[in-house]
């Protein structure tokens, strides 16, 4: 089907009133085409500077750039910016920078194959990066660090070197799979201005681009008038550039809203058939729990008896038990069960269990933000100040002398006592969020029994906030100090 004919045959978004692109200060930025290449180069030299930091400077985790700006600094505001505004870190993404330099010495010759065109290696390398976070306890080690962000940018480069377009966006960054998640309960969204003009438009520029202006259009397939929401959109805002009649927004909406929306969408197909993008809201949201999870001080007793049991000294194994448990077994059997006794409720019903599961996955994914934000959040707030005094520790490294004055250590942040509220705060409105879309979803589905089926998704939502809220009171402690302890 070409594109006039998905223009004719689909039902397009209604054009929304406010336009970020349409404000004074913010919007010409963002309009400039050079706004996204400033970005990248920003956040490029901090990376460039934090990277040789983590290699060639101090190894002490808390007095290092790498370690404090990328587990403290960068997980903190990236999950502010996508709640506030949006997918904006993968808009300042430096490793599309250095591609895209790569690009002009080589072009990718080959496309992505069609059967590996899903997130499931997307979603092993999501939990592979867990994985390897919590196993070798990257927060605390500035090479360890230095060397996994130097791994992304080999990954994006020698993929997107063979493959075009922007596979490994799209097709495997674990950071991109996170924030299209987390970008659907985002505010904004990029979508065309005014569906008419696209009915009539015949150059398709925002999905073909513009080669005589070396304008790129969307890389990552999603093609304007058929775009739903933040799913799989890198904030490139290539599209703003690209369309020729100036139709493309970036619209204020109900977060969340298009998790509940049915229609096909650009790129994506429909939420509902898609047991992959399925798979991934759930990981999203048990990842956020096991995550926050695994710096208190329980995980590392349940450790030490996981072990005893194994007969194991080493925790590779055992943080492998414990993986497949949280994000394997657990999600399975609340997942499984909650839509087992939905179709029970609700019976004759036409879904099977597995379909009522895909249909409600992604209601978890506000809770899951939630969790993220608060664990999050809390080494932001907590320890949001150190970057000063690590950064005068740095420049005695460099310069020799205190050029910045002496490092101020005392320099923190907040006190854990008073973040706690603020961390429930974002759970409990997370968890609203999830109880709400559970209900919707219900209303969609099941017209005449919202209520029973949806049920045993409120009682999901419930028993995973009060596992948060647990997690959350719980002291927190540096694992990895070993299991013989
Ligand atoms: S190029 Fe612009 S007007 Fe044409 S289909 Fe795309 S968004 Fe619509
Ligand atoms: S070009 Fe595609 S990925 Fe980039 S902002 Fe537009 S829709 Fe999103």
């Amino acid at each position: 089907m070409d594109a006039g004919s998905i223009i004719e045959s689909m039902s397009m978004p209604p054009a929304r009133q406010a336009d970020v692109l349409r404000w004074p200060v913010i919007g010409a930025f963002l309009r400039w085409r050079h706004a996204r290449t400033s970005l990248q180069l920003v956040v490029l030299l901090i990376t460039a500077t934090l990277v040789a930091h983590g290699l060639f400077g101090s190894q002490i985790g808390p007095r290092n750039l790498a370690t404090v700006v990328t587990w403290v600094h960068y997980r903190g505001l990236l999950v502010i910016a996508l709640l506030a505004a949006g997918n904006l870190f993968c808009t300042g993404c430096p490793f599309v920078l250095v591609r895209d330099v790569g690009r002009r010495v080589r072009q990718p010759w080959l496309r992505w194959p069609h059967r590996l065109r899903t997130k499931w290696i997307g979603i092993l390398l999501f939990v592979s990066v867990l994985f390897i976070y919590e196993l070798f306890d990257l927060w605390a080690l500035p090479r360890g660090t230095a060397l996994l962000v130097l791994a992304y940018f080999g990954a994006a480069l020698s993929v997107d070197l063979v493959f075009a377009g922007a596979t490994f966006c799209k097709y495997l960054c674990p950071i991109g799979q996170f924030n299209f998640v987390a970008s659907t309960v985002s505010p904004l969204a990029l979508q065309v201005r005014q569906p008419e003009t696209c009915r009539t438009c015949r150059t398709f520029d925002c999905i073909k681009g513009r080669p005589e202006t070396n304008q790129r259009g969307c890389e990552l397939g999603l093609f304007l008038p058929a775009k739903i929401g933040s799913l799989d959109c890198t904030f490139c805002l290539d599209c703003v550039q690209a369309c020729p009649h100036d139709n493309v927004a970036l619209a204020v909406g109900v977060p969340g809203a298009e998790l509940l929306d049915l229609r096909r969408r650009s790129g994506i197909g429909r939420l509902t058939e898609r047991w992959d993008v399925a798979t991934l809201t759930v990981l999203f949201a048990f990842g956020g729990l096991l995550n926050a999870f695994a710096m208190t001080a329980p995980v590392l007793d349940l450790e030490r008896w996981l072990a005893r049991v194994m007969g194991s000294t080493s925790e590779a194994p055992v943080l492998a038990v414990l993986f497949v448990v949280a994000l394997g077994a657990v999600p399975l059997a609340a997942l499984g069960g909650a839509a087992a006794v939905t179709r029970h409720l609700t019976r004759p019903t036409s879904y099977s269990v597995g379909q009522i599961a895909v249909r409600y996955a992604c209601a978890l994914v506000p809770f899951g933000f939630g969790v993220w934000l608060a664990h999050y959040g809390f080494h932001l707030l907590t320890g949001g100040l150190t970057i000063i005094p690590v950064a005068q520790s740095a420049i005695i490294e460099v310069v020799g002398w205190a050029a910045l004055g002496a490092p101020m250590w005392q320099w923190t942040g907040m006190q854990p006592g008073a973040v706690f509220p603020i961390q429930l705060g974002f759970i409990l409105l997370g968890s609203i969020g999830s109880l709400a879309l559970s209900y919707l979803i219900s209303e969609r589905d099941y017209p005449d029994r919202p209520v029973f089926a949806a049920a045993p998704w409120l009682g999901v939502v419930l028993v995973l906030a009060a596992a948060a809220v647990w997690i959350l009171s719980q002291p927190m402690e540096m694992r990895g100090l070993g299991l013989s302890g």
